[in-house]
């Protein structure tokens, strides 16, 4: 056995057997500070997700910030998507000269109404994206992976921030 991995989270360890019981499947974010710079994020650090969209956190190069990015998208399958995403769109987030094909971004998703009487669902997938401009360079960020700022390695907080799904 290697205890080294079960004595840094016990907390951890506890969550994943409840969530496990409950079979219900929650999204994690956590701190993420730099040693060196001090620059902080509160993001997965990795490709996670709830039950109704999945995140993967990237690093945009021109904000230099870590972001969750929404990869997936759970849309009640009745309604054509793109037609009912806009519509989505306009009530939720009136940002003029977006394109639909935008992802959603992470506080919205989690903002939503939960979808009652839905019986069938389907997942709306985006490529990565910086909420910020469509235009940015980004890549998948992956913990443990570098400061944003300064290029050091971040470190993670040992407990989650927030659980969300
Ligand atoms: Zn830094
Ligand atoms: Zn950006």
């Amino acid at each position: 056995m290697n205890d080294r991995v079960y004595s840094g989270a016990p907390c951890l360890v506890r969550l994943f057997s409840t969530q496990h019981r409950r079979g219900h499947r929650m999204g994690r974010s956590f701190w993420f500070e730099c040693p060196k710079c001090s620059y902080r994020a509160k993001v997965s650090g990795r490709a996670d997700r709830g039950l109704t969209f999945f995140v993967q956190t990237i690093l945009c190069r021109d904000c230099r910030q870590l972001y969750d990015a929404v990869t997936r998208l759970r849309v009640p399958a009745e309604i054509n998507g793109l037609g009912s995403l806009a519509r989505w769109r306009l009530v939720r987030s009136p940002a003029p000269g977006r394109s639909i094909s935008s992802p959603p971004g992470f506080q919205s998703v989690l903002d939503r109404l939960p979808q009652t009487g839905v019986k069938r669902f389907r997942w709306l997938p985006f490529k990565i994206q910086c909420p910020v401009s469509a235009l940015h360079r980004v890549r998948s960020w992956n913990d443990p992976d570098r400061c944003p700022k300064c290029g050091v390695y971040l470190e993670k907080s040992a407990l989650p921030y927030r659980l969300w799904d």
